[in-house]
Formats: C-alpha cells, structure tokens, sequence
C-alpha cells in the first residue's frame, strides 16, 4: 500500500468534525518530525482550534547557531525555533478539520472507517481534503530525504478550522507569520480543486464574499386596517428586487460578473391576521475585484434611500478577492506537474467558494489551489480515487523539485 493512502486513511479515521482535530496533527507532526522537519502547534488563546506549520530549510544559513537576534540581524526573518527562513518559500496549506457525516444511514460505509472500494476510497475528509494533506506530508518527506541540499524553505499548515468559521486558525497565524516576518512566496492549497477530472482545474484566485445581515423595521398591525400598519415584509420584497437588478459588473478576463444571492428572508409571526412589524433578510456577494465591500455597501444604501427603507444592516466580510498572475513560477511549475503526470491541460481559473488561501494571498505569496476530485465533497459517500492520491503526490513532489533545486 502507497504510504499517501495508508497515511490518507490513518486521518481518515479520525473522527475530526470542525473544529476538532482528533488527533490528525499529530499524525502528520510525526512523519514530518522523522524527515527532519521543525513542527510547532500554534493556537490562539483557548479557542479549540490546532494548527501545525511545519518548516524545513537546508541552506547553509540554516546549520548556523547561536544567538538567534544576531542571526536575524545578520540574516533577516528567523524562525523562533531556530530555522533560518530562506528563499524561496513555498507552504502548502491544509485543514484536517471536515464537515459533520449527514444523514448516517445514507451512508454506505462508516464515514469514520476508511473504506476501498473498486479502486476508491470512501469516508468523511477523502476528497476534503486528508488526501490531499497526506499527499501534501508525503511529497515534502520524500523530497527533503531525497534532496537533502535543496535551496530556500519548504513548509506545511494545517488547520483544524477551515470549514467552521476559521476562529484561531489561518487568519491567526497568518498574523504569526506576519509578525515573525515569515513570508511565503509560494503557497499551494490543496484544496479539491479538480472537477470532471483529476487535474482539470488550478484556481489561481478567488472571488471576494460579503455577507449582509439586514433588520427591517415596520409598523406591525392588523391586516384589516392598512393605514394603521407598515409592513416590514413588503419593504422587504422590494429591497431584494431592488438588489436582484443593481447592475454591478460584467466579470473580468479571469473573473465572472459579480452575484448576488438571498440566503433567509424571515417575516411575520405565523398568523393570517398580522402585518409583520419586521423582516430579517440575509444575503451575499461573490465579488470580483471590480468590486469592494466598501462598494457594495454604498449600493445598499442608496437603494434603502431611494426605497424609503429603515433597516439596520450589519455586513461580515468573509474574504477578499486576490488573484495571482497566470505567468508566475508556480503556476508555471504546477501546470507541467499536472500535465507530465496526468496527460491533462489544467484550466487556470477562479470560480468557487472561498479558501485559506485568501488569508495567506495577502502576505504576498503566488497562491494556487490544487487538488483532488471535488465531485462528491461535503456529501454523503464522500471518495477519491486511489490512484489519484498517488498521482498527487508525485505533482506535489515535481513542484517542489522545480522550484527548490
Ligand atoms: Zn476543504
């Protein structure tokens, strides 16, 4: 057995519902321990969240000790634990956190017990992602075993709040590393990227997401005695008529045209008699870079303006759009790696949801997301195909070779 399937398997059966990481990180601490990688755990207070970032760095730079403010000093950002951080930096960014089984007897395996089947693996995290995360530990053990002297730094994060709402993980040690000045120029997510076929997909960047929470305030009253009542839920309809024809934009060569989604629209209190006194509408925005949060706040506004609308609106900013160029080193050396060892040509783009990877992009780092079949993510029966975990690998460890030797 492959040591990315077996190691795919040994997370697999570890019962890791965000944010709970169930000991997945230790798993992958150890493999990476054994091949010379520096592992620390960082955690943000209490929060019940783990993340692991493990580095490795073979330059000459890196066998020096002694005090580690003369090293800073003489060679720039140190990692506390006494690894010089040289260039280039590439990280690779996982969760080992999933989403919860669902409806149980749909399943037809245990989500929790990895499970082959006709050369497929099945169980919660297959696809999302602790295949890739196994992928990803495998690929860096082999290539500092077999290139003990490759050049810059090479590292590993893994969170175990990806799929909740990401409290003490990435964003927190994005913080760290900014603070320590640890700045990556390559990040690889491995998030499942790939849609009809292994290596299809490479997305280069994502769309920005607002959410608005928005209160609606009316006057409640009886149904019979319109002049006495304002009827929040009217006011309502109207707002999200008006949001559904805001012309915003067109889309950009790398991005699609900005949309816009009502996700709950909550009024009246269950009676035939009542005008409700109130509407609760909560909606989003997947933007692309034409637009702002700072923009789409102004829209709402106006239209609450122009519609005579009271409303309380409070907005959650969930991530940023960032791009990376097309003609970058890593999109170049991942595109090859794809390629040589699947035969198929990867469409660069950035369609989907968020990821991680919006708050690594930020610190200046060329970010990718490359993975697995996303096919059957988050449902019930979640799988991958075996193959495919050994193929990944073999990518991971090719990108590696091309940027570190
Ligand atoms: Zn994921």
């Amino acid at each position: 057995m492959s040591e990315t399937l077996e190691l795919a398997q040994a997370l697999i059966a570890c019962k890791s519902i965000t944010p709970d990481d169930a000991g997945c990180q230790d798993l992958l601490e150890q493999k990476l321990k054994d091949a010379g990688f520096n592992c620390r755990t960082l955690r943000e207070n209490m929060y019940p969240t783990f993340n692991l970032l493990a580095l490795a760095c073979h330059d000459e730079q890196a066998k020096l000790d002694g005090d580690p403010e003369m090293i800073k000093a003489q060679h720039g950002p140190y990692d506390p634990s006494g690894i010089v951080i040289t260039k280039p930096f590439t990280l690779f960014l996982g969760h080992t956190d999933v989403v919860a089984a669902g409806d149980m007897g749909a399943w037809s395996s245990d989500p929790f017990t990895p499970t082959i089947k006709d050369g497929m693996l099945y169980g919660r995290g297959a696809a999302d992602m602790k295949g890739a995360d196994a992928a990803m530990t495998v690929a860096m053990c082999n290539f500092v075993r077999k290139h003990p002297d490759f050049k810059g730094t090479i590292g590993l994060l893994v969170t175990s709040n990806e799929e909740g709402d990401a409290v003490g993980g990435v964003p927190f040690v994005a913080e760290w590393l900014k603070k320590e000045h640890l700045y990556p120029t390559y990040c690889v997510v491995g998030e499942p990227s790939s849609n009809q076929v292994f290596g299809d997909t490479i997305k280069i960047g994502r769309r920005g997401s607002m959410t608005a929470h928005i209160t609606i305030h009316g006057t409640q009253g009886h149904v019979a005695y319109p002049d006495k009542i304002d009827n929040a839920a009217h006011k309502g309809a109207r707002l999200v008529a008006a949001l559904l024809e805001a012309k915003l934009d067109e889309g950009t060569p790398d991005f699609p045209p900005t949309s816009f989604n009502v996700t709950n629209f909550n009024s009246g209190v269950g009676a035939e008699n009542i005008a409700p006194g109130s509407c609760e509408i909560m909606c989003n925005w997947r933007f692309n870079p034409l637009q702002t949060p700072l923009k789409l706040q102004k829209m709402v506004e106006k239209i609450l303006e122009r519609e005579r609308i009271y409303a309380t609106v409070r907005y959650v900013i969930n991530g940023l759009p960032f791009i990376s160029e097309r003609d970058g080193a890593l999109v170049q050396a991942l595109s090859k790696a794809v390629q040589d060892h699947t035969g198929v040509i990867p469409d660069l783009n950035t369609l989907g949801g968020t990821s991680d990877g919006r708050f690594i992009a930020p610190l200046g780092a060329e970010t990718l997301e490359f993975g697995l079949c996303n096919g059957t993510i988050h449902k019930v029966n979640e799988c991958t195909k075996v193959e495919d975990l050994e193929t990944l690998t073999k990518i991971y460890e090719q990108v590696l070779e091309q940027i570190h030797l």
